[in-house]
């Protein structure tokens, strides 16, 4: 069995986060360096090493709603960024979607923030 992931050990809270969402199959939490005033992370519970490896229509789409269900509650305007692979920027090899947002009116700027 691999090495749980930092994202399964603060499931088990085992690592301490601040959880701003939760049900049986999601977890939201603030990101611990946030890119933006408002930064959540939405995280499955089963794990997946990157977004692409999810191939059930239902389990993607019950992503998506689930990251914009989280976003919804807590910010009108937001953007969803999935970086998949080292090269696409991703960090943490457990699936998550980031929720962005918070700016000030005019920010941000294309896809720099
Ligand atoms: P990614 O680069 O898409 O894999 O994103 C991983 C994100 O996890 C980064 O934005 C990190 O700031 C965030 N992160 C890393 N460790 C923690 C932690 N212990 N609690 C909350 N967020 C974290």
């Amino acid at each position: 069995m691999s090495a749980p992931t930092l994202f399964e050990r603060i499931v088990a809270r085992e690592i301490p986060s601040t959880i701003v969402y939760e049900d049986a199959d999601y977890i939201a939490i603030r990101d611990i360096a946030p890119k933006a005033p408002v930064h959540l992370l939405v995280i499955p519970k089963v794990v997946s090493a990157r977004i692409d490896e999810i191939t059930g229509e239902a389990e993607m789409g019950r992503l998506m709603l689930t990251a914009v269900k989280v976003a919804r509650s807590q910010l009108s305007d937001y953007r969803l960024v999935v970086n998949v692979g080292k090269g696409g920027g991703q960090e943490v090899f457990h699936t998550h979607v980031h929720v962005l947002g918070g700016w000030e009116e005019g920010s941000p700027v294309g896809f720099g923030a």
